[in-house]
């Protein structure tokens, strides 16, 4: 049988590995870092456990399919939990919002807390719906680079020119004519953020988003988000999925156009396809450096997505106004985001984003204690002086957590762990710390990303947050299953 050889145990990776696997393919994965899941990993400090970067799981449908596709029950891999509550919204100004999983429920607790009609909220989600189900098989399900796509570019052309995706105005332009209230639409804006975009910027399609989280639902795996790669890994090993760590791969070999195999530590390793999970920007600059002719320059040099600092904090007390997701809100998401992207710095009131995973899964803390993932948007990497950065943002968090909840939080914390743009990218290749791979700031950016197969070189492909179709888990999932299916 055919051999495949994957760059990186990121989920994309793999899920692509058991994709392969399931096809028959003998499949070997290397992995730089002593552990799996890339992104999707975890850190323990102090008796607390917390999960290190995605912390909301949507879309779950995508990892049971992985374990069916296989021939197995995914209940006895990976077990999780639909959220009644979504999150909770803390405002400046002493508003509070509670979203509500469920849509009349959540658009009263809108009109309670703002006096914003439901009825505009419920019509916002209807349109957003309306989004999805033109959008979702076009520019997330298929690949947009093969023939048969390219066959279907008029029709891809004639859906950017309906009304209903609203493609030509920016998220916070459409969000401004539904609501009236600015809380309503500062809360519809942050949307943006989860494939980390700006919503003064980013076109008002990406508003299909709040659809995936109230209309799919939210979901907390029952073992943690690190459970996700856990399970993953158990299944990919019981179909023959030989994982190696510790083993940063140095180069993709190509000969006459074809993917030979690749160079780890000095080794090579003989493969008929390659997959590359790893940034695709690394993926050129550091694998492919021989073949400069190769690099597909005008992909490279878009625009990266913002990044994270995150503060992982053990707290010595149990808050219960607090949920699994809590966001503080910043008085002027206008200057946080011209921050975030004009000056990239850090505005000194930013959007807080608190995740407890202890609420639901109590043995991440001590008793009487909470796990705290404290998490601001930063612009990417370049070159900033982070240290000064990183003082100035902790001493804002502190001083905006402890007025909203009426607590010196300083004072409570019993042990620190930081991640920072910096850190991002050493720990997981990623450019410029860069969380989901390039921007969806411009309209065209869903067709800009790179392909999950290279044009130039056979038995090339690529999966993960920086190609088609995006970052974040479900997209991640969905690149895994293009990428499969091409091959
Ligand atoms: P990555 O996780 O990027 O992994 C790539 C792997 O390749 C790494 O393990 C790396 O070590 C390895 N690698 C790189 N170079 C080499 C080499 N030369 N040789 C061998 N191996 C190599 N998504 C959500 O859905 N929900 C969220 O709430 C969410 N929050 C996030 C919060 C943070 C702080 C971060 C960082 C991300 C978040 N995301 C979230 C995004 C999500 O984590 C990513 O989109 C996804 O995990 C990326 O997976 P990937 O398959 O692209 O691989």
């Amino acid at each position: 049988s055919k051999k495949a050889i994957i760059i990186g145990a990121g989920i994309a990776g793999i899920a692509t590995a058991i994709r392969l696997a399931v096809k028959g393919y003998v499949v070997e994965v290397f992995e730089a870092n002593s552990y799996p899941g890339g992104k999707l990993s975890e850190i323990e400090q102090n008796g607390y456990r917390f999960d290190a970067g995605p912390s909301l799981l949507t879309m779950p449908q995508y990892i049971d399919e992985l374990f069916t596709l296989a021939g197995k029950n995914p209940a006895d891999y990976f077990q999780y939990q639909k959220l009644n509550t979504v999150c909770n919204y803390f405002y400046e100004d002493g508003t509070r919002i509670k979203a509500y999983a469920d849509t009349q429920q959540f658009a009263q607790e809108i009109n309670r807390a703002t006096g914003e009609p439901a009825a505009n909220v419920i019509k916002y989600l209807a349109s957003s719906a309306d989004i999805y189900n033109i959008t979702n098989h076009v520019f997330l399900e298929r690949s947009l680079h093969r023939l048969q796509t390219f066959l279907r570019w008029d029709t891809v052309r004639s859906i950017f020119k309906l009304p209903q995706i609203d493609a030509f105005r920016t998220m916070h332009k459409a969000n401004e004519t539904y609501f009236k209230d600015k809380r309503v639409v500062q809360f519809f804006d942050r949307y943006a953020t989860y494939n980390g975009s700006n919503p003064y910027e980013a076109p008002a399609t990406l508003n299909v988003i709040p659809h995936l989280e109230h209309h799919f639902g939210a979901y907390f795996p029952d073992g943690g988000m690190y459970s996700i790669t856990q399970s993953l890994v158990k299944l990919a090993e019981e179909l023959g999925v030989k994982f190696r760590y510790n083993a940063k791969v140095d180069e993709i070999v190509v000969i006459n156009k074809i993917a030979k195999g690749i160079r780890v530590q000095g080794e090579n390793i003989v493969g008929d396809i390659v997959v590359s999970n790893m940034d695709i920007w690394f993926t050129y600059k550091n694998l492919l450096q021989k073949h400069q002719q190769l690099h597909p320059q005008k992909t490279l040099n878009q625009q990266r997505s913002s990044s994270a600092l995150i503060f992982y904090w053990g707290i010595k007390k149990t808050f219960p106004e607090l949920d699994l997701h809590n966001i503080f809100f910043s008085a002027d998401y206008k200057a946080e985001f011209s921050h975030i992207w004009q000056q990239q710095q850090i505005y000194h009131d930013p959007t807080v984003y608190v995740n407890i995973s202890s609420k639901l899964k109590p043995d991440d803390a001590p008793d009487g204690s909470e796990n705290w993932f404290v998490m601001i948007n930063v612009p990417a990497n370049n070159g900033q002086d982070w240290e000064r950065l990183i003082a100035g943002a902790r001493q804002n968090i502190l001083r905006k957590l402890s007025k909203v909840l009426g607590e010196d939080i300083s004072l409570l914390i019993a042990c620190e762990s930081i991640l920072d743009p910096r850190s991002i990218e050493t720990k997981t290749s990623s450019y410029k710390g860069s969380i989901y791979g390039t921007s969806s700031n411009s309209q065209f950016a869903a067709f800009l990303r790179h392909a999950n197969q290279s044009s130039k070189v056979k038995g090339l492909h690529f999966c993960g947050g920086s190609v088609h179709p995006s970052g974040g888990i479900p997209l991640c999932l969905l690149s895994a299953k293009i990428t499969a299916e091409i091959i």
